[in-house]
């Protein structure tokens, strides 16, 4: 075998896109991965990093193009790295993550001959992103604000990202502005002085209004009443501007206070309101995961007789869905926050019959089962790490004869279906579903039955 040296060029023939979006290739058996390529594209590659079992490199040069490929259509691509498969045309994006789903059920649980009933494609897939984050920095003197670099803390500034709202960029130019002109810093994580984090967006499409969330490292923002006044000229679709306070991590704080506008912001799901506050996790892809809710309900076959357990909740939108064609149904989060918007979106659309616990599913889930709930269908919605062994353990014994289980990592959703069919339940039926055009993610629910 050739020794593959970092910096040296090849060219190589991708093969497939890896289930992170990055093309494939072999030199002489050896694998390489080259982001932003595309299956059948010829490259002229560097190798930037050498592994014990791959490697990477970065393409150099389209020798002969993949009748795959498409225009990317986004001023941001090349540099920001968030939509990986954006240079793929959009059939063959949903191939690719069939292909990865089906690949994982297959090698990592186990079920040799998986095949996934459908995919299900967006109808719309731009704009689709009702939430962004957009870090606030600063580069030889001057504000800039835009993404991270993979895997780093540096900012790369960026234009308008054609997967959220259009007035981001106004937002993010009129927050810049009134910084250059107050003489605001933006904080720096090393030095821990400056003033403004990050920017926050959460839209409301059935409103269509915005919500703008400051992130801030000080209590008050120096003549905030400039900034209110700039953002409210932007649009009257901005419906409330909020300072998030976060002396501490990066992510947003609990600490909330409404500059103007209201507290909190609507949308509508499944035809029920969801009132959600900055803090709350809510899918980012409201269109899509409509299709998804409506198809693990379908897999869980409900009627006024069935008791439900929805593990991992989050606000409850899936929790109180199902709760209007069932008999009664718990819902499981470790977020206090998010239980306490589930209990209020319970009373919002009407529905007592639904009950909700702030706690861990390991924790909780076996003790109620040990307690004798009944529960004849357990749905679970976990984040990428996927469960555990003693919440699927609880699971197991719990009787259940249906199991719908949705998953945004394939590779845990494989290991957890393995746990849960050595101990007799049977996958029956499958759907994946693009929740996240242009990127490498993807959503999937299976039912298993006993
Ligand atoms: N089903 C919801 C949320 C899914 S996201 C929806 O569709 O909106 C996964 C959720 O699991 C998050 O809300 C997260 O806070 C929660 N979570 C993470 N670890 C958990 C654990 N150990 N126990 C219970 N919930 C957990």
């Amino acid at each position: 075998m050739k020794m593959i040296k970092t910096n040296k060029e090849y060219t190589l023939k991708i093969e497939s896109v890896s289930s992170e979006g990055h093309g494939v290739a072999h030199i002489d058996g050896f694998t390489v991965f080259v982001p932003q390529t595309a299956a059948g594209d010829t490259v002229r590659a560097v190798i930037t990093d050498v592994q014990k079992r791959f490697a990477r490199a970065r393409i150099t040069k389209l020798i002969h193009a993949s009748q795959d490929r498409c225009e990317p259509e986004c001023i941001n691509y090349g540099q920001c790295g968030g939509c990986q498969l954006r240079h793929i045309q959009y059939d063959k994006q949903l191939e690719i993550k069939k292909q990865s789903v089906e690949s994982a059920m297959q090698r990592i649980g186990g079920f040799t001959h998986f095949k996934a009933d459908e995919i299900i494609g967006a109808d719309i897939s731009l704009r689709y992103r009702n939430k962004m984050v957009f870090p606030v920095g600063e580069i030889n003197g001057e504000t800039v604000c835009g993404f991270y670099a993979p895997k780093s803390h540096d900012i790369i500034p960026l234009g308008d990202c054609i997967l959220g709202d259009e007035l981001n960029v106004k937002i993010i130019d009129t927050v810049k502005e009134y910084m250059t002109e107050n003489n605001i810093k933006a904080y720096n994580e090393k030095t821990r002085y400056g003033v403004i984090r990050s920017i926050f967006t959460r839209k409301s499409f059935s409103d269509n209004e915005i919500m703008v969330v400051i992130c801030s490292a000080v209590k008050k923002l120096p003549k905030d009443e400039l900034l209110i006044e700039k953002l409210r000229n932007i649009s009257d679709r901005i419906s409330s501007i909020i300072l998030n306070i976060n002396t501490g991590k990066l992510t947003l704080s609990n600490e909330n206070v409404t500059l103007w506008g209201n507290d909190t912001i609507f949308d509508i799901l499944c035809d029920m309101k969801f009132e959600i506050s900055p803090n709350s996790f809510f899918q980012i892809n409201p269109a899509q995961t409509e299709k998804l809710y409506r198809k693990a309900i379908d897999f869980a076959q409900l009627d006024k007789n069935t008791s439900i357990m929805d593990i991992y909740c989050g606000i409850g939108t899936i929790s109180l869905y199902a709760a209007q064609m069932a008999k009664s149904v718990i819902g499981i989060e470790i977020v206090e926050q998010a239980i306490k918007d589930a209990k209020k979106n319970a009373k919002l659309n009407g529905i007592d019959n639904a009950e909700f616990y702030a706690d861990s599913a390991e924790n909780i889930v076996p003790r109620l089962i040990e307690e004798g709930r009944q529960t004849d269908v357990i749905i679970l919605d976990p984040p990428r790490k996927g469960s555990d062994e003693k919440t699927l353990g609880a699971i197991v014994k719990s009787g259940a004869k249906r199991i719908v289980y949705v998953s945004c990592n394939p590779a845990t959703l494989a290991r957890d279906a393995r746990f849960l069919a050595e101990y007799g339940y049977r996958i029956t039926r499958s759907a994946i579903f693009d929740l996240f055009p242009h990127t490498c993610h993807v959503e999937t629910v299976i039912l298993m039955e006993r």
